[in-house]
């Protein structure tokens, strides 16, 4: 039985004529268009949770034994936390906002986009442009959350029933002084006035 298994295999392997079986001429051009990256198949696009991992995160290492971000008091795993994993939604303005200050301070494009009214003018259809842009432009990367401060104030009912006003201020620390670099600027002075030319 074996033996007639083996047999069967050798036959496959030799053409008609006896000859050893040899790559037609487009089993060549196929695998030579291979090897180029021509025939390669492409690699699936990226979810954007994949996307998101790739571009880091400021989470603390232990939520536990560190305080939240938002600036409440307590850890990071008792306040802004379940509403940045989805264990909990959020059900005052306060906390909304208090989870948004965190999830910038702690880099979390999506949260970020999760809890942006599809009205406001940041919003975008495209849920993987949206987080690129704000990873490239608005994840407050300059600064040092550490040593900012988010004011939370009274709220106010704002425009219908459902939503409100809050007066909240924020300090928001330079990692790197602001004006402490040397610049050098040009400007060009005539009987017009003087124009600014380069940085
Ligand atoms: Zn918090």
């Amino acid at each position: 039985m074996l033996l007639n298994v083996l047999a069967a295999a050798a036959v496959a392997l030799v053409t008609p004529h006896g000859g050893p079986l040899t790559p037609t001429a487009t089993h060549l051009r196929a695998s030579s268009f291979s090897m180029a990256g021509f025939g390669a198949p492409k690699p699936a696009p990226k979810t954007l949770e994949e996307m998101v991992r790739d571009m880091g995160n400021r989470l603390p290492k232990d939520p536990a034994e560190t305080r939240c971000a938002c600036g409440s008091g307590e850890s990071y795993a008792a306040c802004c936390r379940p509403f940045h994993v989805g264990d909990q939604q959020t059900t005052t303005p306060e906390a909304a906002l208090r989870a948004r200050w965190t999830a910038f301070a702690y880099r979390l494009p999506i949260f970020i986009i999760d809890s942006t009214d599809k009205t406001n003018s940041a919003f975008m259809k495209d849920r993987i442009k949206w987080a690129k842009r704000l990873s490239k432009t608005s994840m407050f990367d300059d600064f040092d959350f550490s040593a900012s401060r988010l004011g939370v104030g009274a709220v106010e009912p704002g425009e219908s029933e459902e939503s409100v006003f809050m007066e909240n201020s924020f300090t928001l620390q330079p990692k790197a002084p602001m004006g402490a670099a040397p610049v050098r600027w040009a400007y060009m002075c005539t009987h017009t006035g003087c124009i600014y030319i380069y940085v």
